[in-house]
């Protein structure tokens, strides 16, 4: 499993395949940052922490990657994609990129674009060829239609899907996103059902959204062989990396970021 360190004492989660083809990108663990323990030391999330101390974690990722600033994309649960083609963009907002859960970004090099993350994945895209890359947040309202949606977009702008790269970023696994049966089978669609892992004993149900975001990659064309996983669940690393399926509110968020150059 890649895992990076830097000499200001970060440790991140980043794809050798994706490394090797051009991008810079990572997830950032709960080491080296300067928030509190509560929170996790590199939380970039200001709903559970002061700003002052988000903006100093971000500015360690930025000044660790080398970047001219680092642009937060939303994460709003909406259904679309945005594409962001120069770095004075309209869409980019005091650094912030709202209303948008998947970024592509075309040829805006040297400029960081994260999610504020816990639990759900960041899927990240990349074409080597043209360099391209999108950043996917796959929650739990449109997980079945926004990496096709942000591939189609991608297509449109001249990628090819066979030159697709793709990485999932650490996320729960169903080792231990799991609810009772009977929530479950009140609230999921019947696309979740190959999805859904029931343990009868203890009348839980496990959910693969890993799975689930797999499948829609191929299901849109993205070879197998270019499709990487970090493996790493972040409730099991939890204290490396914050969960509000385990903290609820109080969670902090871990940043999942790239960037092309
Ligand atoms: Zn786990």
């Amino acid at each position: 499993m890649p895992i990076g360190r830097t000499v200001s004492g970060l440790m991140y989660w980043y794809s050798k395949m994706l490394y090797n083809a051009g991008l810079v990108h990572g997830s950032y663990f709960n080491v080296g940052g300067v928030s509190p323990k509560e929170v996790g030391s590199m939380n970039v999330l200001e709903r559970v922490d002061k700003p002052e101390n988000v903006a100093a974690n971000l500015d360690l990722i930025r000044s660790h990657i080398g970047a001219y600033q680092m642009i937060r994309v939303g994460l709003v649960g909406e259904d679309k994609t945005v594409v962001i083609t120069d770095r004075d963009s309209p869409l980019i907002i005091g650094g912030v990129i709202a209303e948008t859960d998947s970024v592509i970004v075309d040829n805006v090099d040297h400029e960081a674009f994260f999610h504020a993350v816990a639990d759900f994945i960041s899927l990240i895209l990349y074409e080597p060829r043209l360099k391209i890359a999108a950043l996917v947040h796959c929650t739990w309202r449109h997980i079945n239609t926004l990496p096709q949606r942000t591939i189609t977009e991608m297509l449109s702008l001249g990628c090819e899907v066979k030159n697709l790269c793709a990485a999932f970023a650490p996320s729960i696994g169903p080792c231990c996103y799991h609810f009772p049966t009977k929530e479950v089978e009140q609230h999921t669609d019947p696309f979740w059902q190959p999805y859904l892992i029931e343990d009868l004993l203890n009348g839980q149900t496990a959910i693969d959204i890993r799975k689930l975001s797999l499948d829609s990659l191929l299901c849109a064309g993205v070879p197998f062989n270019n499709i990487d996983h970090s493996r790493l669940c972040n409730a099991c690393l939890h204290g490396l990396l914050p969960s509000n399926y385990l903290d609820g509110e109080k969670a902090g968020r871990f940043a999942t970021v790239i960037m092309t150059i």
